[in-house]
């Protein structure tokens, strides 16, 4: 393989205007997107406009005039057509975390008798820290166990409320197979919830055709909407108006300006809401899922697979160190938009990387992490990291002592 052959891929590359509505530094390689998403360029004009128009100008009147009350709800309706879901699915609200609460919470009481959580072992942390306290929190016999992902199916029987899985590792990148998955769940009378972070923008999803019942993710990630975006959560209709919400908030109400003394739920999907939604962070949201809509996510597989594959066939070309050290599947079909290698010294490694503008993460305890989003990412792009990658590993650059010192965030 040769660079010339990366050039002429993004020549070809149907997704390749996508990059100019993006701001990224000329001089980085960004293989974090899966972390972080890029800023896209219209995003902070809208930024603007909302503080010094919206909320500067027109003040609380925005609520209405400006459509701020149905912000949750729009922007969720756009994230279901990305992940198989119908107009009133879907909701924008909170972060991650508290939306696995609120849906695994929901989902206990649906399956009164049940008393198991089941999920993985090495699933992101979050999503069983959520789910040690929510057991802890009811008592009553509920426990969370987490088993590897190939013993999924055989822990699986009557006494299970609710599978919780996240559809793409963020560690290794492996893929489920979501429709065989969640009809297993359902086989055994269980529920079936996502966690779609490292999905959503990233593969195609089809929760409804999936037969899914519940499912959370992040705005951040491949959705681009910020630090710290809102996130959303997918209930499928069936469900809508028995799932009791498990932080009963005024948005979430059924009359919200009635001012009623007690809590009745709304019957649809705004149940799920809490309470006031940060207006600014959504309308940064809404941008980056906007850009997501524009692009056809089959393009966007088909190249985050080809992108993938030459990235691994490189680094086994070119790092004879590194050869062998794949973490994540070997079968793209398997993957998601993301490649893992195995290393000891993944974070002094990722640090010079860094340090030479070549953004990736490091994963504890020994993984390094390249996230690959398609409509920023470059097929020259794949060339000049893993000829970074290699200088650093053939001259040892990485052993330099200013790459040693962990920081906060990793
Ligand atoms: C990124 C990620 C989260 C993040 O949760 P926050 O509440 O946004 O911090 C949760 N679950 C998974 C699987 C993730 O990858």
């Amino acid at each position: 393989m040769t660079p010339d052959a990366f050039t002429t891929l993004d020549q070809k590359d149907p997704l390749r205007a996508f990059r100019q509505y993006f701001d990224l530094p000329a001089d980085v390689v960004y293989l974090d997107g899966n972390s972080l998403g890029a800023l896209p360029k219209a995003t902070p004009a809208r930024v603007r406009e909302v503080v010094e128009e919206e909320w500067g100008q027109q003040l609380i009147r925005s609520w209405n005039t400006r459509g701020w009350i149905d912000l949750q709800r729009r922007i969720g309706d756009k994230i279901g057509r990305i992940i198989g879901a119908e107009p009133g699915e879907t909701l924008v609200a909170d972060s991650t975390s508290v939306n696995l609460f609120k849906l695994l919470a929901g989902a206990v009481k649906l399956r009164p008798g049940r008393t198991r959580i089941i999920s993985e072992i090495g699933n992101f942390p979050t999503d069983l820290y959520i789910a040690q306290g929510l057991a802890a929190l009811l008592g009553d016999g509920i426990e969370v166990i987490a088993v590897k992902p190939e013993d999924v199916e055989s822990v699986l029987d009557e006494r299970v409320a609710v599978l919780m899985l996240t559809h793409v590792n963020y560690g290794t990148g492996a893929m489920y197979d979501m429709a065989q998955i969640t009809e297993r769940a359902h086989d055994v009378g269980a529920l079936m919830l996502w966690d779609l972070a490292h999905s959503a923008g990233a593969v195609p999803v089809e929760l409804n055709a999936a037969g899914a019942d519940l499912a959370v993710g992040c705005g951040y990630k491949y959705l681009n909407g910020g630090p710290g975006a809102p996130a959303f959560l997918y209930v499928a209709e069936r469900h809508q108006a028995q799932l009791q919400p498990a932080i009963s908030g005024w948005f979430g109400h059924a009359a919200p300006f009635a001012f009623e003394g007690d809590y009745r739920p709304a019957g649809d999907i705004m149940r799920l809401a809490v309470g006031t939604p940060p207006v600014i962070s959504l309308a940064a949201l809404e941008i980056g899922v906007d850009l997501m809509l524009d692009a056809p996510i089959s393009a966007i597989r088909d190249k985050s697979i080809r992108q993938t594959e030459l990235f691994i066939e490189l680094v086994d070309q070119e790092i004879p160190e590194l050869r062998g050290s794949l973490a994540s599947p070997s079968d793209p079909l398997r993957r998601g938009s993301q490649v893992c290698l195995r290393h000891p010294d993944a974070w002094p490694i990722m640090q010079a990387l860094i340090a030479r503008g070549v953004i990736g993460d490091f994963r504890a305890p020994d993984i390094l992490r390249f996230g690959f989003t398609p409509l920023y990412v470059g097929y020259a792009d794949i060339w000049k990291a893993v000829r970074i990658l290699r200088h650093i590993m053939v001259t040892g650059e990485w052993r330099q002592d200013a790459y040693q010192a962990k920081s906060k965030v990793t």
